[in-house]
């Protein structure tokens, strides 16, 4: 069996009157996320691992921020694009493990939620998917509640 692994980080500031969207899932929230996108960083930080570890380029390389197309677009749907090619290459998941930089918003109610929504879009299990959330204890621009950070790890087999 060939395994390979893949590392995605992806950071997103906060602005007023923005929607936000993590885990593919709208956390009702004052404030939402900027980006040309939905500016979703976990689901953004899931996509860049997948492409690190099917040996592809990055998320902006294949979804350009200049594209009028991605415009507010469901990451979720850029999700499904990037399995898609990992299953055409006859990959399978062995686990995706997600952790949140925010020190808002607190994530936890919507955990399961995001797990489904992204398990769905990756055809597996909601077990193979995890989340995780910490904030930095308010130290630099995520203590501030400037943005958020995320981090993904993957790990698929053939
Ligand atoms: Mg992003």
């Amino acid at each position: 069996m060939e395994i390979r692994i893949g590392q995605g980080i992806d950071i997103h500031p906060f602005r007023e009157g923005r929607r936000c969207v993590l885990g593919g899932v709208e956390i009702p929230s004052s404030r939402g996320l900027l980006g040309h996108s939905d500016a979703d960083a976990l689901t953004h930080a899931l996509i860049d691992a997948l492409l690190g570890a099917i040996g592809e380029r990055d998320i902006g390389t294949l979804f350009p921020d200049t594209d009028p197309a991605l415009k507010d677009a469901d990451s979720v749907e850029m999700l499904r694009k990037v399995w898609a090619l990992a299953a055409a290459d006859r990959w399978s998941l062995a686990n995706a493990d997600l952790t949140l930089l925010a020190q808002v918003p607190r994530i936890k109610p919507h955990v399961q939620a995001m797990q489904q929504r992204l398990s769905e879009a990756l055809g597996c299990d909601p077990s193979r998917v995890t989340i995780k959330a910490t904030t930095t204890e308010r130290l630099g621009f995520i203590g501030r509640e400037e943005g958020v950070l995320a981090s993904a790890v993957v790990l698929i087999q053939r």
